[in-house]
């Protein structure tokens, strides 16, 4: 009897020793969560072994709703604690017009707080045409606001012919005159 002691102090000892490494790793055996209060959010857990504590916060959020008739600005409440946060304005857009007759910038506006958003700009291409009677550069223009536009060069060539003193052939472009070589 008296020589078993001992051995189950040791036992006991070994046992505290691998529950402190266990927290020490933290590898707690945690409690389950509690609320500090009954208005608060803050969750409370208990380890069984080491005791330490660890929080986290967990509302309960109402759905976001308006914070007037003319704004847009969100806010929700949590049912518990009370507390608010602001969220992203919700708007409600109608369509996308031109800001003018001869802009081609599309605006929008929130029929609940009039708040404009300025989008892309969407031109009315005419077509494609040669930018002057010598270069074969095309251009376009917007029919609305004449924006220019420069696009790819588009030569008008002339079947390739044979030109025996240079062994080369040639084309031209009728419509600037440009020359074009290659070997034959
Ligand atoms: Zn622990
Ligand atoms: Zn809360
Ligand atoms: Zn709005
Ligand atoms: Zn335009
Ligand atoms: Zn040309």
């Amino acid at each position: 009897m008296s020589n078993r002691e001992p051995y189950n102090d040791v036992m006991s000892a070994v046992q505290s020793f691998i529950i402190d490494v266990a927290c020490f790793l933290t590898l707690h055996e945690w409690n389950g969560w509690e609320y500090l209060s009954q208005d608060s959010c803050t969750q409370v857990r208990t380890c069984k072994n080491c005791k330490r504590k660890s929080n986290s916060i967990e509302h309960s959020w109402n759905s976001w709703k308006y914070e007037s008739d003319c704004s847009c600005n969100q806010t929700r409440i949590c049912n518990r604690c009370s507390q608010t946060e602001s969220g992203l304005p919700d708007h409600v857009w109608d369509m996308w017009e031109y800001a003018s007759l001869d802009s081609c910038f599309l605006v929008r506006t929130c029929h609940r707080c009039g708040d404009h958003a300025i989008g892309k700009v969407s031109h009315s291409w005419g077509v494609w045409e040669y930018e002057s009677p010598t270069s074969c550069a095309q251009v376009r223009f917007c029919r609305r606001c004449n924006a220019r536009e420069a696009g790819e060069t588009i030569h008008k060539w002339s079947q390739w012919q044979s030109n025996e003193e240079n062994n080369k052939q040639k084309r031209i472009c009728s419509h600037c005159c440009e020359a074009e070589y290659k070997d034959m």
